[in-house]
């Protein structure tokens, strides 16, 4: 029998990724092993609370992350996960109350952040296709890992991650594809007076201001500290792209692909930064004189 594929509101998906903090107890401050070259306050374990996690789950230092340089954690999104753990998967029982469940819980959250980080990018795909066949093949997709993240916790445990990283990959492929055809038009016509974009994944502290990077291939590229001030970025991949300290000022990013929260949280971008809707304009950014 064929199966049924319900129409999916990207929109809303993406929104259910978003962290809430208020509903999560901490685990990204506990789970992770993190360390202080990083941009954390200290060297820690996996499973080791951060010395700055208060009783209530919530952080001692919050408002002076930024001022301390605290960069791993002022990036870091769980993509939604620490919620669906805390709230859904062990139905609001904490891991301090709770300390046999401890591991598990740490466990499973690693586990689901990448399941959700997956829904994002799928999700991310849905919103610049059209095409009906890849449209559908990535709601089927969809609703095969959104699936996966219902699991009780031993089954969310023992889910095959590479299995469905693989297949994600493929479709995610796909689709970028189809978006480089629909955007080769509009390169053209607004590429005037501008240098083709070098081959390489390196563009550490380059000055990107005069090429042209409509439709560019960032995928998992190094554009720390870079110069795209004012640059047009539209339908380029920044899939695991290293923005960190990038300046986006008054840069277009409103129809990049690939592109998340943690990204932007580390780039340097201004209130004429432009992004896509389902992402958040960090607060600290510059903002209008
Ligand atoms: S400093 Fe605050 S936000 Fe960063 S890991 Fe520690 S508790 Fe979490």
């Amino acid at each position: 029998m064929r199966k049924t594929i319900r129409e999916i509101d990207n929109n809303e998906i993406l929104k259910t990724l978003k962290i809430d903090c208020e509903k999560c107890f901490g685990f990204c401050c506990v789970a992770l092993y993190f360390s202080k070259t990083e941009g954390f306050p200290n060297d820690k374990k996996a499973g080791t609370p951060c010395v700055n996690l208060k009783a209530d789950f919530t952080c001692s230092d919050h408002k002076n992350l930024r001022k301390k340089g605290l960069k791993g954690c002022t990036a870091y999104d769980c993509f939604g996960a620490g919620q669906k753990v805390a709230q859904s998967t062990f139905n609001g029982k904490n891991w301090r109350e709770f300390k046999g469940l401890q591991n598990q819980m740490f466990e499973v959250f690693l586990v689901m952040r990448q399941l959700h980080e997956m829904l994002w990018y799928l999700g991310d795909a849905l919103t610049f296709v059209s095409n009906k066949n890849m449209k559908d093949q990535l709601s089927i997709r969809i609703q095969e890992i959104e699936q996966l993240t219902k699991l009780d916790a031993n089954s969310i445990m023992n889910i095959d991650i590479e299995k469905y990283r693989t297949k994600v990959n493929s479709i995610l492929r796909m689709a970028n594809e189809i978006a480089k055809d629909k955007i080769a038009k509009y390169k053209i016509n607004n590429s005037k007076n501008k240098k083709n974009l070098k081959l390489g994944y390196d563009f550490i502290g380059t000055n990107l201001t005069d090429t042209n990077l409509i439709g560019a291939n960032f995928a998992g590229a190094l554009l720390i500290a870079a110069n795209m001030k004012n640059t047009d970025l539209k339908g380029a991949n920044l899939i695991g792209a290293d923005l960190r300290d990038a300046d986006i000022r008054g840069a277009n990013l409103e129809d990049t692909i690939f592109l998340t929260q943690s990204q932007i949280n580390t780039a340097k971008g201004d209130y004429k930064t432009r992004l896509p809707k389902s992402l958040a304009r960090p607060a600290y950014w510059e903002s209008e004189k």
